[in-house]
């Protein structure tokens, strides 16, 4: 039986990559220090005697007792309120938290996959954005602290590949969505089913012209581990390229869930990207993917999740847990 360590294994993408490698007769390691993660994520998998949970922070030195196959670095938080909240530990995860597992994937010849992101194109001036594009990040701006964390992360992983030779592979997500996204991260999608849920207006930023392209979490998931399985140690955008408006998107919403919400326009946060879709020819080429959810399915599979949620999840988890 093969082992595989997740690092956020707790958070929203790690617990679906939990299930996944459960599924495909692994034993699984979820490590997490819970800051951003729920243990309402993975409950379901706590009986399983393939699953097993440690609760510590990968920013600091990393013990796994046996053998290790494959390590998933997927911690860090994700959603621009959360790393705006918790601004080093964003930094630290990514940089020093990547260290460590590479050391750990070197020392125990485990082939390693780090979850990079579209972030790392910036505000991109190149449309849509394919992975030789090098970006448009300002380093000491709000998004700064997940960006360079990110793009040192790569850094990291490609010298590890070429100067140990683990065996090394980088997706860069774009906007992803799905069952156990916090519904108050801040994020446009939970922030929108949120505020239809609580009978809010829409809070759109800027004149919502700025687009983002929503890719659904089973898709995701599938292109991952289809990218683990491959030999190909280049970075490989995954997302759904049917790019949308802001202001279209919470239309879209609005539809889905039957309300009559009035969208009011908030200030646009500084350096919100004005456009992203993602190239995937690449993952087409090398993995024979691409995503098969529509937006309208997919937000419908979601909308009935949120919905289904305990009233009290609603007004709570608003932010990261104290750190
Ligand atoms: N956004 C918005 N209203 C909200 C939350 C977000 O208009 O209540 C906008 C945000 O400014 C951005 C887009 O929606 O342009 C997507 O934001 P999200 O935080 O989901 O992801 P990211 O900016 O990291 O792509």
């Amino acid at each position: 039986m093969k082992t595989i360590l997740i690092t956020g294994g707790a958070g929203f993408l790690g617990s679906h990559l939990c299930d996944r490698f459960i599924k495909e007769g692994y034993r699984v390691i979820a490590m997490d220090n819970l800051i951003t993660g729920s243990m309402q994520n993975i409950e379901h998998l706590m009986p399983l005697e393939n699953f097993q949970f440690y609760h510590h922070d990968v920013s600091k030195y990393i013990h796994v007792p046996g053998k290790l196959d494959y390590i998933l670095h997927f911690a860090s938080p994700a959603s621009p309120i959360d790393y705006l909240k918790i601004p080093i530990p964003t930094l630290k995860v990514g940089s020093l938290g990547t260290h460590n597992c590479l050391g750990l994937a070197l020392a125990k010849g485990a082939r390693m996959l780090i979850a990079s992101t579209s972030e790392v194109y910036g505000d991109p001036l190149v449309h849509p954005q394919n992975e030789d594009y090098w970006g448009n990040v300002n380093p000491v701006g709000p998004r700064g602290v997940y960006d360079e964390a990110k793009r040192f992360q790569e850094a990291m992983t490609m010298a590890y590949h070429t100067y140990h030779n683990v065996e090394t592979r980088i997706v860069r997500i774009f906007n992803t969505y799905g069952p156990r996204m916090r519904l108050n991260d801040g994020r446009a999608l939970p922030a929108f089913i949120g505020q239809a849920l609580r009978g809010e207006d829409i809070t759109v930023f800027g004149d919502g012209s700025q687009t983002r392209s929503f890719c659904y979490v089973d898709d995701l998931i599938e292109g991952i581990y289809r990218l683990l399985m491959s030999d190909y140690a280049q970075p490989i955008n995954i997302g759904n390229p049917d790019e949308i408006s802001i202001l279209d998107f919470a239309k879209e919403i609005i539809a889905l869930t039957g309300t009559d919400q009035k969208i009011v326009f908030k200030d646009l946060p500084k350096d919100d990207p004005k456009q992203r879709k993602p190239d995937i020819t690449r993952a087409k080429d090398i993995l024979k993917w691409e995503p098969k959810y529509s937006r309208s399915e997919g937000l419908k599979i979601t909308y009935d999740y949120f919905k289904a949620l305990p009233e009290e999840h609603l007004y709570k988890y608003a932010y990261p847990k104290e750190f």
